[in-house]
Order: structure tokens, then sequence, then C-alpha cells
């Protein structure tokens, strides 16, 4: 059994944005208040496959 966990590679968001929250684990929600939608609210972001292809391997 291995313990090596796959990690998103979530900065820059799927708008462009850089920020703080570099790596997640897949499918995590996260948000941040650099990016914002119409209404000046953070945009909830998922670490979905889709959204973000690029991943690393971490103990
Ligand atoms: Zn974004």
């Amino acid at each position: 059994m291995s313990d090596t966990v796959t990690l998103r590679v979530t900065s820059p968001c799927e708008h462009g944005v850089d920020h703080e929250i570099l790596e997640l684990i897949d499918g995590a929600a996260f948000s941040f208040p650099e990016c914002k939608d119409s209404k000046g609210k953070p945009r909830i972001h998922i670490a979905s496959k889709e959204a973000y292809p690029e991943t690393k391997r971490r103990r």
C-alpha cells in the first residue's frame, strides 16, 4: 500500500489568477480573495481534473 498523494496544481487558478494555495487534493474546494465574481464575492473553485490537469506527487 502506498501513502503517495496526488495533488493538483491550483495556482494560477482556472481564471488565470496567481494565489497562495499552490496544491490541493483532488476534488477539494477552495477560494481566495484575489479571484472574485461580478458581485465581489470570492469565487468557489474545485480542484477537478478538468480545471486543473497538472498534478504533483507527494508522500
Ligand atoms: Zn479563479
